[in-house]
């Protein structure tokens, strides 16, 4: 076995501890909420840009902090801003909530990611812009451990579980 084995790079499983705080300070969310920490498959792109160049080459038990611009973080924030949905346009059976994301199919056929931004009576406000874009992020990361891979997450293009076997 190589010496680097359990360096972050392309194909390994990464499992993290991260506490997010914004520019003001606020925690927005931690994996320590959770009590468990999270996995992803490094280089997948399924975690945001900036925390994911930072996680390259760093091994386990480092501990560090993040700073993400939002052009390495969920973007700048762009388009109309929120717009009103009416309530009869959601399925009566989902329950909706503010910051909630989901994906609308324009008429072209392409899937538009979008978030609840606020919701008023039965008008519900959605923006294209993920609830943090625009913002700075701070992450606090703890690596708890790094893995290879299975073929088949490889194949999936993420982690499955922290210990790759909890498939779907
Ligand atoms: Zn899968």
């Amino acid at each position: 076995m190589s010496e680097d084995y359990s360096v972050v790079s392309e194909g390994k499983v990464v499992v993290f501890h991260y506490t997010l705080t914004d520019d003001e300070g606020e925690v927005v969310e931690t994996s320590k909420d959770r009590g468990q920490p999270l996995p992803y498959l490094h280089g997948a792109g399924k975690i945001v840009p900036g925390l994911e160049e930072a996680m390259e080459g760093k091994t386990v038990g480092d501990t560090f902090d993040v700073e993400v611009s939002p052009e390495k973080g969920y973007g700048e924030k762009s388009g109309p801003g929120p717009q009103p949905v009416d309530r009869s346009e959601f399925p009566d059976e989902v329950d909706l909530y503010e910051g909630m994301g989901f994906t609308a199919e324009t008429e072209d056929g392409n899937h538009l990611p979008l978030w609840i931004s606020s919701i008023e009576g039965d008008d519900i406000y959605v923006d294209q812009n993920h609830p943090l874009a625009g913002e700075t992020l701070y992450f606090d990361v703890e690596i708890i451990d790094v893995r290879d891979a299975t073929d088949e997450e490889i194949a999936h293009g993420h982690a499955h579980g922290v210990d790759g076997q909890q498939g779907h």
